[in-house]
């Protein structure tokens, strides 16, 4: 089950493109304290209240206030200033809808038309269409959107959105948002496009910690053959190089396959990734295949045996000296260039809040709770006992990742295939069968037919991803892998979690009431709306859907993956907290932290089913090295899920309900929730449905 698809991490690809393009060095401080502006401000006070009338004082004085937040001396003096707010506040109704009305339409057609460009730019590399020559590297990297804020800063427009639109907080947006009007909602996200002017070398700072995270990871290479166990045999097999964490974490899953080796290969991974995560691994080791190491004594020595091209460096040290906690100063160097972000950031002021008030909208102690909720459920203990007469042994910390709740399938992956095959030949066959598959899914003749005219279905050079306009007038995009052979049915699965994908974005696109409240609250919404398709990718086969038994398998492999990760998000959370509290530390202190707050989360929460205490590996995702605070998305990510799959089958009809869901627009994650469950976000469903799964499983 994939929670980030490829769509997710093009548009994370292009955010930090964003920022890395932005060549101005521009480091102004904002100047809170512009000396003439309160004298200014009480002048336009007096002036345009006696122009507009008294009713118009709540909102003068709240524009006056947003606009003297950011603007900054080289906007203009004091003359400037007062003449840009004389010109440009609506002090009547009649101006503001106006306003709002063109700014709604030009924003909706800037970044509509720009999202064209980077479509048609990214075409040859994304597409199926021939070579990629380095040049077509360089329109796919390019972003035209790149300098927008800082344009709009620059030309006064977002100061124009600031002096006649609300900024708000997250507690505003959750306490006061549910009364609000489409409109109040439509003005309050138009506002907020311009809660934040960092300079650009704040921003080029950031996007240069991330680009050094994300090499650092990327190299970040285990060669499995040259690890030696206590009697110097090779468990692995030659030229296996694992990246960590993730290929590391999905070797200790394929491990459970393995009968004879499976357990000793776990057990040595699980050295490997403390290792890496108490920065005790030997320097020499990563990424080397010259080298064989005993992960457990540490020893290191030449390697004896050669599985890979690359020569061994001639100057290669070959000693036990660990890595010098390059992990946590990679990490720090993520805090330091984020933490400069700060100032400029006036309604999230760090960025642990630009996580949780802005990108998620779920304030922390929330997130906290509800995480807490699912590690503390008594049904934790009981599924642990199921796994444990599934091993017949005890547990073992590895086995956060156990993976042996699978559904039964009734076809083989070969048969599954023949029958897509012959469906599907072609990307064509695929898009004219559209309507077909969405009248399966319940949607109405008429609805089905309008969405799927705004479908087009085109052959990825990877394995898939959707694409949504940004705009009225442009199509989804349903980037799907077929072979000569024709689809297989991975690719078919795949297809329909990205159509789920398209679905969703053409009615909250193409539906939804304001353009300015287009799309989904945050990815995890997109996503559990593809799963419920994904979901039933048999049934759009005409093959019966998973039986019970199977359908509790799978919730149970959703449980233990929530329970697993939902403790990941924690140490993720506390680690910054760590870091905003002590912004001197050195990287051995954030080492020693780390391991403290790990351990400390998993003697809570895991250490009295495992039955072992102390145990880092909640540390070992790359994620927290790259990704700024990221970790917590998933666990929300599937209870949210949870939260739709349940109401979906309470509905019985699919169709209906994922456009009522789908047109509610970005509000917060509550207030859609609400209107789409009738409860907030929170764990219950996914405990419920888990519940029901163990009581049909054993
Ligand atoms: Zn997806």
């Amino acid at each position: 089950m994939r929670l980030i698809c490829a769509w997710v991490l093009i548009t994370i690809v292009l955010v930090a493109v964003n920022a890395q393009e932005n060549p101005m060095p521009n480091s102004t401080a904002t100047s809170p304290q512009l000396s003439w502006v309160n004298a200014s401000n009480a002048k336009l006070e007096r002036e345009l209240i006696a122009k507009y009338g008294e009713a118009q004082r709540l909102r003068l004085e709240r524009g006056l206030r947003q606009v003297g937040e950011f603007w900054r001396p080289e906007d203009g003096d004091a003359a400037a200033f007062e003449e840009f707010v004389r010109a440009n506040f609506a002090g009547d109704q009649a101006t503001l809808d106006t306003m709002f009305n063109r700014f709604e339409r030009l924003l909706e057609q800037l970044g509509g038309h720009m999202h064209e460009i980077n479509r048609e730019f990214r075409q040859q590399m994304d597409l199926d269409l021939g070579p990629v020559l380095p040049f077509d590297e360089m329109f796919g990297g390019y972003d035209p959107s790149a300098h927008i804020i800082d344009d709009f800063f620059q030309n006064k427009l977002a100061f124009v959105a600031l002096l006649n639109f609300p900024l708000t907080t997250l507690d505003e947006r959750l306490k006061e948002g549910p009364s609000w009007t489409r409109r109040q909602w439509a003005e309050v996200r138009l506002a907020q496009r311009f809660s934040k002017r960092i300079p650009a070398d704040v921003n080029l700072g950031i996007a240069q910690a991330e680009a050094a995270a994300a090499r650092y990871v990327a190299e970040y290479n285990i060669w499995m053959h040259h690890l030696l166990d206590e009697n110097g045999q090779r468990l692995f097999p030659p030229k296996m190089r694992l990246l960590s964490h993730w290929n590391l974490r999905d070797e200790i899953k394929a491990d459970y396959a393995d009968k004879q080796n499976g357990l000793a290969k776990q057990r040595m991974i699980q050295q490997v990734m403390g290792r890496i995560v108490t920065q005790t691994i030997p320097a020499v080791v990563v990424n080397n295949p010259n080298v064989d190491w005993n992960p457990f004594t540490n020893e290191v020595k030449p390697a004896a045996v050669n599985d890979s091209d690359s020569p061994a460096p001639a100057s290669m040290n070959i000693s036990s000296a660990r890595e010098p906690d390059t992990r946590y100063a990679t990490l720090q160097k993520d805090f330091l260039a984020s933490k400069k972000a700060d100032p400029y950031s006036p309604t999230a002021p760090t960025l642990i809040a630009r996580r949780f008030d802005e990108d998620r909208e779920i304030p922390e102690a929330r997130v906290k709770a509800m995480l807490e909720q699912v590690l503390t459920s008594p049904l934790v203990p009981q599924i642990a006992k199921l796994i444990e007469s599934r091993l017949g042994r005890p547990l073992e910390p590895f086995d956060i990742w156990y993976n042996g709740f699978r559904p039964d399938s009734r076809y083989s992956e070969s048969e599954l295939d023949a029958i897509v095959a012959k469906k599907y030949p072609t990307a064509e066959a695929y898009q004219r069968d559209i309507p077909n598959l969405l009248l399966k899914l319940g949607f109405s003749p008429e609805r089905a037919q309008h969405v799927a005219q705004d479908i087009v279905v085109d052959p990825a050079r990877g394995s898939g991803h959707a694409m949504g306009a940004e705009m009225r007038s442009e199509k989804a995009h349903l980037r799907t892998r077929v072979e000569k052979t024709g689809m297989n049915y991975k690719g078919f699965n795949i297809a329909v979690h990205e159509m789920g994908h398209n679905v969703e974005q053409t009615f909250s696109l193409n539906d939804v009431d304001h353009t300015l409240l287009k799309g989904v609250p945050n990815t995890a919404f997109t996503e559990a709306l593809a799963f419920v398709f994904q979901g039933r990718d048999l049934q759009l086969l005409g093959l019966p859907a998973p039986d019970t038994k199977s359908e509790a398998e799978k919730t149970l492999n959703d449980f233990w993956t929530t329970y697993e990760i939902a403790g990941v998000g924690l140490v993720d959370t506390a680690v910054w907290h760590w870091m905003y509290d002590h912004p001197q530390a050195t990287p051995s202190q954030l080492n020693a932290a780390t391991l403290q707050i790990a351990k400390d989360i998993w003697n809570r929460y895991y250490a009295p089913v495992f039955n072992h205490k102390d145990v880092v590996l909640l540390a070992v995702y790359s994620h927290m090295i790259d990704s700024f605070l990221y970790l917590p998305d998933y666990s929300i990510g599937h209870l949210i899920a949870s939260q739709i799959e349940e109401q979906m089958k309470k509905a019985g009809e699919i169709g209906p309900e994922f456009e009522r869901m789908a047109k509610m627009g970005d509000v917060t994650p509550d207030l859609w929730m609400e209107n789409a469950t009738g409860k907030p976000v929170g764990p219950d469903a996914l405990l419920e449905a888990t519940k029901r799964a163990l009581s049909r499983v054993q």
